[in-house]
């Protein structure tokens, strides 16, 4: 029996008693997160966002309250009064922080139950139920103490960072959602505007112009929490709506930067006790990606350097490696230490990898006991022992090998090193290793389109003294785009990219360039950035900034490798909230009001009598209010009803292209519009689902317009 809470209050969390509470008589509340019955004895772990006290219920002692104990059930949530007491010292449990105690219980007050859980809270990582299933049921998924102590994380984080940022002298300055496209390189979310009819909103993919317009208004110091929407692939480590540090600074140095993002990141891992050390390393984009493949390099990994293997082969008639050499490309390879070891599983496995950043091929030498090669054949033996001799392997180690487009060899030789280092156990677990990568290119070239676009964002300014060099690339030497550098840059953790920011463009006339580099013309850029071009004529100083994604940095510090693990209510893979079933459909009128129309006819479930009744149930559930109104005629409320359910069904399947309804304008409209409805669900089920099973519409219109009018 459920029962008030009345005036009861706590007086203790779940996980504060200790030895030293033994005697006092105590109220705690929270969830069963297990109960055992042994009889006379009940014990019930009760749970909460603290942590988890034993209650024993006694039926000699206390006959009502364990009566109480036997109803309850996984998750109910319960009040259990009783005297905390010393547990004998072998039934103590070292694993709990309140496992030397427990609490007597004399009263248990049921608050609530519980339906029977779809999945079981306690499961370890490995036996965890789907993760569609727990994020349907977000709420109970949310229960679990993981997910909480990083929720808890995440809001000390964020403290934290409001604290700092507050004593280096930053305002927090909220910006809108609603605007026009900030270009960060995704797809926009847009938001239709009902006001002004075919006009649209565009979510910040970040609040990039607005913080630099803040600075255009002497703001000096912005920074702001920001919620970001990009509508992009999603992978693992992106949602997308996520959160970030967003900051703006005028007069900036990118040193400025530097320091102020180190000392934060040093504040944030203090937070689990590390201390990250400070100046971070700083690499150039360059260097990154010839010495790690990668411009986010993981520095835990010691070495696992690419070496260039090219001169050795200069003169090789092996066609492969020939004709990479003779396009421009490269040759490179890692060395594995100790990997001679690798079976030829391994390696075939570390080829298919190799093979999705786009190689061609995965070549190894081994320098085991004997020496074996997949290029022997090939090459010969002296030149694979040379080869080896440059890559710098000893006695023990294997060397992988890749050929191609400097790009591509980057990609896979960058991403095996990660692989290799994760499959022979070289990442060292507890360590942080930060560095800055800066100069990152100005702007990088897209072979699908032949066009070039920014690679950090159209604001960022080139180096100061690659701007001839820019100059001349606008000009026409458009070959030299791709040598242009950019004072953008990165800060990387444990290879997660946890920042990253440039020195903005200042100048009207080379934002101007940008975006005439980028192919628009100046109509394009007045229409997309005209305010803005005309905000940078009225004394801009110069400024520059940076972005921290918080779910990335939480993922670190956690550390998870994923992204749901560290936000409340995350989207899945396919962008969808299984919780409330977002996206979902909207009105036909809500569509009218916005002057919107679907054009396409939606894949959805092929029509059987199923879902035909279950679109009925929705449409009873759903009624137009017509059906109250004592002054409205019996024909009247039919019409409104048969209409309502018509509005289901072109809802489930969309608008039908080339659909067309009989002339029916001879007849009532009541007729018109079943016959309309019969009519889409047999068109759908011929056309667009040629094997669906053929039922009886009209029957289940007519139990349907009884139960609509209460017949
Ligand atoms: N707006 C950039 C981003 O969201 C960060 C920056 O340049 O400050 O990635």
């Amino acid at each position: 029996m459920i029962e008030n809470l009345n005036n009861r209050e706590r007086t203790h969390s779940c996980g504060a008693l200790r030895k030293e509470n033994v005697g006092q008589r105590v109220t705690l509340m929270g969830w069963c997160a297990r109960r055992r019955d042994f009889g006379p004895l009940t014990f019930i772990d009760l749970r909460d966002r603290d942590g988890i006290t034993q209650i024993v219920v006694n039926q000699e002692n206390a006959p009502q309250a364990a009566a109480k104990a036997k109803e309850v059930r996984g998750e109910y949530v319960i009040a259990a009064i009783g005297e905390v007491v010393l547990r004998d010292e072998t039934a103590r449990n070292p694993k709990l922080a309140t496992g030397d105690v427990e609490v007597q219980a004399t009263e248990i007050v049921i608050l609530n139950d519980a339906r029977t859980l779809p999945f079981q809270l306690d499961a370890s990582d490995e036996s965890l139920a789907a993760e569609d299933l727990r994020l349907k049921y977000r709420y109970l998924d949310l229960r679990r103490p993981q997910l909480q102590a990083n929720l808890r994380l995440r809001h000390r984080m964020i403290l934290e960072i409001n604290r700092y940022m507050d004593e280096q002298g930053f305002t927090q300055i909220e910006t809108p959602n609603l605007i026009k496209s900030t270009p960060e390189g995704a797809r926009d979310y847009i938001v239709p505007s009902r006001v002004q009819p075919g006009k649209f909103f565009a979510l910040p993919q970040s609040p990039q112009i607005f913080k630099q317009i803040c600075m255009i208004a002497g703001l000096d110091k912005y920074y702001q929490i920001a919620r970001c929407f990009r509508d992009e692939d999603l992978r693992a480590d992106r949602q997308p709506e996520f959160s970030q540090l967003d900051v703006e600074m005028s007069f900036a140095t990118p040193d400025q930067i530097y320091q102020l993002v180190e000392g934060l990141f040093a504040r944030i891992f203090r937070l689990r006790d590390i201390e990250l050390q400070t100046p971070f390393p700083r690499f150039t984009f360059a260097e990154v990606m010839r010495r790690f493949g990668s411009d986010k390099p993981d520095m835990r990994i010691d070495g696992m350097e690419l070496q260039d293997l090219s001169a050795t082969l200069a003169e090789t008639i092996f066609a492969p490696y020939a004709s990479v050499l003779s396009a421009g490309g490269e040759i490179k390879g890692i060395v594995v230490s100790d990997g001679a070891s690798m079976s030829r599983k391994t390696l075939d496995e570390l080829q298919e990898f190799a093979k999705r950043y786009g190689a061609a091929a995965l070549a190894w030498i081994k320098l085991g006991d004997e020496f074996s090669s997949s290029l022997l054949k090939v090459l010969g033996h002296d030149t694979v022992v040379d080869l080896a001799g440059t890559a710098g392997a000893q006695k023990g180690d294997a060397v992988l090998i890749v050929a191609g487009k400097s790009q591509v060899v980057a990609a896979s030789l960058g991403a095996l090193r990660n692989e290799v280092a994760r499959r022979e156990k070289l990442v060292p677990e507890n360590v942080f290793a930060p560095l800055w990568v800066t100069d990152f290119p100005m702007f990088e070239f897209h072979e699908d389109d032949g066009r070039y676009s920014s690679m950090h964002h159209p604001f960022t300014s080139p180096l100061d003294e690659d701007v001839p060099l820019f100059e001349r690339a606008v000009n026409g030497e458009t070959d030299l785009f791709s040598e242009i550098r950019a004072k953008a840059y990165d800060a990387v953790i444990n290879g997660v990219e946890v920042a990253g920011g440039s020195i903005r463009i200042h100048r009207r006339d080379v934002q101007s360039l940008v975006f005439k580099a980028l192919g628009m013309t100046e109509e394009m850029a007045r229409a997309r950035f005209g305010f803005f071009l005309e905000a940078l004529a009225y004394g801009t100083p110069p400024h520059g900034g940076i972005a921290s994604g918080i779910e990335r940095t939480l993922m670190v510090l956690v550390p998870t490798e994923n992204i749901r693990d560290v936000m409340a209510f995350p989207k899945t893979a396919s962008a969808q909230d299984l919780m409330i079933d977002a996206p979902g459909e909207v009105d036909a009128e809500q569509l009218e009001e916005l002057h919107l129309k679907i054009a396409e006819h939606k894949p959805h479930e092929p029509f059987n009598e199923e879902i035909f009744r279950r679109l009925v149930d929705e449409a009873l559930a759903d009624l137009p209010l017509i059906v109250l109104d004592q002054n409205s005629s019996h024909e009247e409320k039919e019409i409104a009803v048969l209409e309502r359910l018509l509005e289901k069904v072109t809802r489930h399947c969309g608008i039908l292209e080339g659909f067309e309804f009989e002339n029916l304008t001879d007849h009532p409209r009541k007729i018109q519009v079943v016959q309309q409805i019969v009519g889409i669900v047999d068109f759908d089920s011929v056309h667009v689902h040629p094997y669906s099973v053929f039922f009886k519409k009209q029957p289940i219109i007519k139990e349907y317009l009884d139960k609509a009018l209460g017949k």
